[in-house]
């Protein structure tokens, strides 16, 4: 038997896109491209509820897999064998698979994409069954088997399969548009970006410094971390905005306590003109309500406040356990832990006010000049970008 080489590619809420389905398979299709290439896959593409890879013959299918399962809209994939959709052929490979593995029980799952072909799914079940158990001796266990033969029959051709990897769910990148992600350093911040990529927006990443302030390694742990947020993305631009200048009027003017409120609304606001440059529509942190001072309720308002685009939150109800087992996963966390200044420490007391008023800050910017320091700040940022290959295009 030749080894198997088509790739069903499942995903779960593209199917229920309705008339923009397309538009979320192409971007499916798109992405599976960029993260698969150089690896040996020849082609992708759309079909009928799915998404299709075809491997060349010398592709190695675990490292497919393994940059497949980044690729956010795809729920899982499963190597299959294909034959033509006819009962025979079916039956053939299917004893080939059953030939090459070891087993004392197994079912056979079929399903009936195409509706035309004469047996139902039950009937394949059946027959198949049979055919394998005589076959092989093994017993059929509908509740514990040692394999489960998949059996996927559709208009053009008929697959079998007995295994699947989990891909990583959510929407494809891109498919949502662009958010403007403020990037720290710490641990939150990527598991934020990388929870929006993964509801399909382009996350553009900004990192404020306190160079010279403070000598710091942030802007190299800001750089390692967009290095590795690219790799679900494909395309990662990154700001390194300096907010010396900003701190060393705030330090002047504003009551120790309320500093970190003030340093965050001028992060928001500078980051707002930086997002508007790059299309765009929403920003994002990583606050999780209720962790750190300025993550109170009554914080998080008078921060939100400096800001007209909407900023979103996807980790504010998440415990801190939850959030570092997710940077573990998306391998962030041993970035993050890395020693470094953070800015927002930066001459404030150690217990910053947990309830900054609207007055209170409205008070304190009065005395300085908010639209010069942030356009100061946003024209002094350094721009890098990282860049996925793209597929050869065939
Ligand atoms: P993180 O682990 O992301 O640093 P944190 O728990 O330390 O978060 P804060 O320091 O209060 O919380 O920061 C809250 C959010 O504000 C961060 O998640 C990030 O989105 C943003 N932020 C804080 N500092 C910076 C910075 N230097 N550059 C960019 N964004 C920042
Ligand atoms: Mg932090």
């Amino acid at each position: 038997m030749n080894p198997p080489r088509d790739v069903l590619v499942r995903f779960h809420e593209i199917g229920l896109k309705g008339r923009n389905q397309p538009v979320f398979t192409r971007r499916l299709v798109e992405n599976l491209q960029r993260a698969t290439a150089g690896a040996g896959v020849e082609s992708v593409w759309a079909a009928r509820m799915m998404v299709r890879m075809r491997l060349a013959p010398a592709a190695d299918w675990s490292d497919v897999s393994r940059r497949a399962a980044q690729v956010f809209g795809a729920v899982k994939f499963s190597l299959a064998a294909r034959a033509e959709p006819a009962y025979d052929a079916i039956e053939r490979l299917l004893l080939e698979t059953a030939r090459d593995r070891a087993f004392s029980s197994f079912r056979v799952s079929a399903n009936r994409s195409d509706k035309r072909f004469p047996l139902t799914s039950h009937d394949l079940n059946v027959r198949l069954g049979d055919a394998v158990r005589e076959a092989s001796g093994a017993r059929v266990d509908l509740v514990r088997p040692d394999v489960d033969f998949r059996v996927e029959v559709g208009r053009e051709d008929a697959f079998v399969y007995t295994g699947e990897v989990p891909g990583a769910g959510g929407l494809p990148v891109g498919a949502g548009g662009r958010v403007a992600a403020l990037l720290s350093g710490g641990i939150d911040s990527p598991v934020a970006a990388w929870r929006m990529m993964r509801r399909g927006c382009k996350a553009v990443l900004i990192h404020f410094h306190s160079f010279p302030l403070v000598e710091g390694r942030s802007r190299d742990k800001a750089k390692e971390l967009a290095a590795l947020l690219n790799a679900w993305q494909y395309d990662t631009r990154l700001h390194l905005v300096p907010l010396a200048g900003v701190q060393r009027r705030v330090i002047l003017e504003t009551p120790g306590p309320l500093r970190v409120v003030a340093y965050r609304r001028f992060m928001i606001r500078i980051a707002e003109a930086l997002a508007a440059k790059e299309g765009a529509h929403a920003l994002v942190t990583g606050e999780s309500l209720g962790q750190v001072a300025s993550q109170t309720l009554r914080n998080i308002a008078a921060i939100d406040q400096a800001a007209a685009m909407p900023i979103l939150r996807p980790l504010v109800g998440m415990d801190k356990t939850e959030i570092i087992a997710q940077a573990k996963a998306i391998g962030s966390f041993e970035t993050s832990i890395l020693p470094d200044e953070d800015c927002c420490a930066l001459f404030t007391p150690r217990s910053p006010s947990t309830a900054v008023t609207p007055d209170e800050i409205a008070d304190v910017e009065a005395r300085l000049d908010v639209p010069a320091l942030v356009a100061e700040a946003a024209a002094a940022a350094e721009t890098h970008d990282w860049h996925a290959p793209r597929a050869r295009a065939r």
